[in-house]
């Protein structure tokens, strides 16, 4: 049980990654504290040395079946990683370890330590997926060094009232047993967006922020708020302007489930919000939503595990699963931007010092053509007798690109398009537009190229955000550029994904957003509360400002 009193502490405001959006207010609880893992290096007498191996083999025993007895009644991915952590207790590598170590002489809690910091320095050293399954490992030893010495399982309180917790990670076996009526909010210190505090707050629904500075100096039973979409909390918030944060979330979020679209602002102006996809299944997720359509298919993402090009055969069966997601609605398919963070090994990537700016997306068809004109054959084949998609090139620079491109998808009787993530391709909008059908902007990379700032960068967000007012002015000359000769513009980068900007953007004269299935109810319901008008008008004060803040408060003050 925890204290469920409030703690004065002084108001402040720390960030952190957001994982699961959501705005909560409650005490803070944190987990109860960890068996410290023993320093002794007293040698144990070879004649005890059987009696700790015995004590240590029992212990992981009775850890890995209390797991798996869990995951067996837990469901999803709590169920998963409850059994990947009853697995990680019986891993041979890691008993071997500690075995030879008990062998050496240490205590069955020393070799628990010792063979867990040996693991946990090979995945620190692996790093990425592997680096975050160090705290799993590091429960599963607290658990292992509990059991040798009698002490009671570490883990989360029960709390009387509901709370949001605090941990510097939690483990699996923490977060799987939640009841998400009591913990209504999670934070930690470390972990990444694909940490198991992630996934299961994911699966749980619980408003959730990792890698947050600062969160170790709040105390337990500190009155905070918690906004899962921002990635901030709030310790100490005033009480009325905390009550009154998450009644509005709450309406939000009543607003969204309802939205059942077609997008349009309240005055009936119509926009088509669609879903951002990868393959068939996720097209199939996009058709549960109320997406009018497919605004992006990356096409890339379904052969980054390939060695060799796939055959026109197999490439038009993966296109057809997702035309017929959307049968009679819009559907984009983006033609293969390899290269830079996605190459892919059948498009034979020279090896370049800054591949961003390399041979990538329409690039490659300069060398040889051959991947392209295969792959437009393949979306025709799909598309016979069911649909005519629309078809648009990546990292189009300049307006040859663009007719060179158009030519080869008019031929096969679909619908040219490009992508506008170059800003000297926003610059030259009017052009491009004299061969091609639509326009989408990419505002990730149009960011990227505009800002001169990597986009996988966490040290350059800020540059890199597409509140950015010189990324915007890029993109508004872009939907100019299109209205003038009444050619449709969208938007299928994230800045789509973020409801206020996304007025912004109709505002700026944009036809269609295009966001993951995930936030297209968000788009959408947001859209229908505001008039074309407010949206021009936000859009003007956006122009005016100089920086994202001000820009976002311009939007907020004529939008929300
Ligand atoms: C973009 O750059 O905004 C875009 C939609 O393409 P991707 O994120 O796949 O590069
Ligand atoms: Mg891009």
């Amino acid at each position: 049980m925890t204290k469920s009193t409030l703690i004065g502490s002084p108001r402040r405001v720390l960030h952190g990654t957001p994982v699961v959006p959501g705005v909560v207010a409650g005490p803070v609880i944190v987990p109860g504290p960890r068996v410290a893992p023993p320093l002794d290096d007293t040698v144990i007498d070879p004649a005890d040395r059987d009696r700790e191996l015995q004590a240590f083999r029992e212990g992981t025993k009775a850890v890995a079946s209390r797991l798996q007895a869990r995951a067996a009644v837990s469901s999803g991915a709590a169920s998963e990683v409850l059994a990947a952590n009853a697995a990680m207790a019986t891993d041979r590598g890691w008993l071997g370890a500690a075995e030879k170590l008990i062998a050496a002489g240490n205590s069955a809690t020393a070799a628990t330590a010792a063979a867990t910091e040996q693991f946990v320095a090979m995945f620190t050293k692996l790093g990425g997926l592997m680096a975050e399954r160090v705290t799993d490992l590091r429960d599963v030893r607290d658990r292992v060094l509990a059991e040798l010495i009698g002490a009671p399982e570490p883990g989360v309180p029960e709390p009387d009232v509901p709370s949001i917790l605090f941990a510097e990670d939690l483990a699996p076996a923490d977060t799987a047993g939640l009841d998400p009526a009591m913990v209504i909010g999670l934070a930690t210190s470390l972990g990444g967006p694909t940490s198991h505090t992630a996934i299961i707050a994911r699966q749980l629904g619980i408003p959730c922020v990792v890698a947050v500075t600062g969160l170790d100096e709040v105390a337990a039973g500190s009155s905070v708020l918690l906004d899962g979409a921002e990635g901030e909390i709030t310790v100490s918030p005033d009480a009325a302007a905390a009550s009154e944060a998450v009644a509005q979330y709450r309406l939000i979020a009543e607003r969204t489930a309802a939205w059942t679209g077609p997008g349009a602002t309240a005055d009936g102006h119509r926009v088509d919000v669609l879903a951002n996809v990868q393959d068939g299944a996720g097209a199939r997720v996009a058709a549960e939503t109320s997406a009018g359509g497919i605004g992006l298919f990356r096409t890339e993402l379904c052969f980054l595990d390939r060695e060799t090009e796939p055959t026109v055969a197999e490439q038009s069966a993966i296109y057809r699963e997702v035309l017929d997601a959307f049968p009679d609605a819009k559907v984009v398919v983006r033609t293969l931007d390899a290269g830079s963070d996605k190459p892919l090994r059948f498009a034979e990537h020279p090896h370049e010092a800054n591949p961003a700016l390399g041979v990538r997306g329409i690039r490659i068809a300069a060398r040889d053509s051959g991947i392209l004109d295969r792959q437009l054959d393949a979306i025709a084949a799909a598309a016979e007798g069911v649909s005519r998609p629309w078809v648009m090139a990546p990292m189009i620079s300049t307006a040859a690109e663009a007719e060179s491109f158009a030519a080869k998808v008019r031929e096969r009787g679909l619908v040219p398009g490009v992508m506008i993530e170059v800003p000297a391709a926003a610059l030259l909008a009017e052009r491009i537009l004299d061969h091609v059908d639509f326009l989408s902007v990419g505002t990730n990379d149009l960011a990227q190229y505009t800002m001169a700032a990597d986009r996988m960068s966490a040290d350059l967000a800020e540059l890199t955000d597409p509140w950015q007012p010189a990324v915007l002015s890029l993109l508004a000359r872009t939907a100019v550029a299109g209205a003038a000769v009444n050619k449709p513009v969208g938007v299928c980068g994230e800045a789509a994904a973020d409801p206020l900007l996304a007025c912004v953007l109709v505002g700026f004269g944009i036809t269609s957003l295009s966001a993951a299935a995930s936030a297209v109810a968000g788009v959408g319901a947001k859209l229908a509360t505001v008039t074309l008008d407010q949206c021009r008008r936000a859009a003007d004060a956006v122009s005016q400002t100089a920086d994202p803040m001000s820009a976002r408060a311009a939007a907020r003050s004529l939008l929300d």
